[in-house]
C-alpha cells in the first residue's frame, strides 16, 4: 500500500499513460503481496487437524472425514465453521441429501461480499476423505486427498480476508465427493435456480503429493471460459516466477467438484496433482488408502499451487486499492 502511495506521487503529474502504467503495476503488487502471504505452515496445521482422530496424539492419522460417517464429517464442517468466522466471514452450511447418511448432509461456504459486484469467484475444495472399505468410526485419514486442496482454501480465505475485491469471493468446501459429487452437485443446481454470475470456480483436489519433486502439476479443463481460468494460473505462475510446471489437459473424465458446475454451464477447473491422464505420472501411491497422510505430502509443492491459484483467484475478483 505504501509503495502505491509513492508511485502515485512520482507518476501523477504524467500523461495517462503514465497513470495507467501506476494502475497496472499497482494490481500487480497487490497479488505479489497475496501471494507472499501464503504460508506452508498453515497448510501443515490444517492437514494435521483434518487427518486426526479427536482425543488422540497431536497430528495423528487415525482421523475420518467419511460423509456417510455423520460424526467424522461433521467434527470437520465445525473445524471449518470456526476457522471461517473467525476470520470474519459470512459463514453458512449448506443442507442437501446424501443417500448413506439418514438427515441433511451439508457444505459449508464463507463468503466476503464484492464491493460493486455480487458476481461470484470460488474457490473450492472438498472436506470429505474416503478408504476402500471405509465404516464408520474406522479412519480414513485423506491428507492428500483432500485435506490438502481443503487447506489451500482455509488459506486463501484467511489471505483473502484481509483485502477488498471488487467481485464477491466465495470459499466453498464440498461434503459428498466421494459418493459422486453429490454436495457440489447440489451446490452448483441452487446457484444456477438463483441465476448467479460465476466468473470461475477453481476446484483444488489433491494437491500435496509430488514425489519426484519436479514441480508438474494438472489443470483439467473443458474449451471455453474455463481454459481461460488455466491461462491465468499460468500467467501468474510465469510473472511472480512460482516453480511449477502446469500441465492442462482437456477434460479427461475423471469425475471431481468441478464438474458439477460444468453441468450448469459455469467456468470451472480442477487443479490436481501428476495423474495417469497426462504424459507423465507421478500420482499418490496412497490414494483412498489408510497411507494418505501428511508425512506423504510435499508441503512446499502444495504451497507453490495454492499461490498460483490464489494468485489467480485474486486477479479474476479484482482487488481494490
Ligand atoms: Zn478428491
Amino acid at each position: 500500500m505504501k509503495r502505491f502511495i509513492v508511485a502515485a506521487l512520482l507518476l501523477g503529474g504524467l500523461p495517462s499513460w503514465g497513470f495507467q502504467a501506476v494502475s497496472w503495476g499497482t494490481v500487480g503488487d497487490v497479488i505479489a503481496e497475496i501471494i507472499g502471504q501464503v504460508q506452508e505452515e498453515h497448510l501443515r496445521e490444517h492437514i494435521c487437524q483434518l487427518q486426526s482422530r479427536e482425543g488422540g496424539e497431536y497430528c495423528n492419522e487415525q482421523g475420518s472425514r467419511w460423509s456417510c460417517d455423520g460424526l467424522a464429517i461433521d467434527r470437520a464442517l465445525e473445524y471449518a465453521r470456526q476457522y471461517f468466522e473467525a476470520l470474519g466471514l459470512k459463514t453458512r452450511l449448506d443442507p442437501y441429501s446424501l443417500g448413506c447418511r439418514p438427515g441433511l448432509s451439508h457444505n459449508i461456504e464463507a463468503e466476503l461480499p464484492g464491493t460493486a459486484s455480487s458476481q461470484l469467484v470460488l474457490l473450492v475444495a472438498h472436506l470429505d476423505s474416503y478408504v476402500t472399505g471405509v465404516s464408520t468410526a474406522s479412519p480414513a485419514p485423506g491428507a492428500d486427498d483432500d485435506a490438502s486442496g481443503s487447506a489451500a482454501v482455509f488459506e486463501a480465505a484467511r489471505i483473502f480476508s484481509q483485502y477488498k475485491f471488487k467481485h464477491t469471493v466465495r470459499f466453498v468446501l464440498f461434503t459428498g465427493e466421494e459418493q459422486w459429487m453429490v454436495g457440489s452437485s447440489a451446490y452448483a443446481k441452487k446457484l444456477a435456480s438463483e441465476g448467479a454470475q460465476v466468473l470461475g470456480v477453481f476446484n483444488m483436489d489433491m494437491i500435496g503429493y509430488d514425489g519426484d519433486g519436479n514441480g508438474l502439476f494438472e489443470m483439467w479443463v473443458r474449451p471455453g471460459e474455463s481454459e481461460k481460468l488455466a491461462d491465468l494460473i499460468i500467467r501468474t505462475i510465469e510473472t511472480h516466477g512460482i516453480a511449477l510446471a502446469p500441465d492442462v489437459l482437456a477434460d479427461p473424465r475423471r469425475g471431481g467438484d468441478h464438474e458439477s458446475f460444468w453441468r450448469r454451464g459455469y467456468p470451472a477447473l480442477m487443479i490436481i496433482e501428476d495423474t495417469e491422464f497426462g504424459e507423465t505420472e507421478d500420482f499418490n501411491p496412497c490414494y483412498h488408502t489408510l497411507c494418505d497422510v501428511l508425512r506423504m505430502l510435499n508441503l512446499s509443492y502444495a504451497k507453490r499451487i495454492a499461490q498460483a491459484v490464489i494468485g489467480a483467484a485474486a486477479q479474476l475478483a479484482e482487488p481494490i486499492q
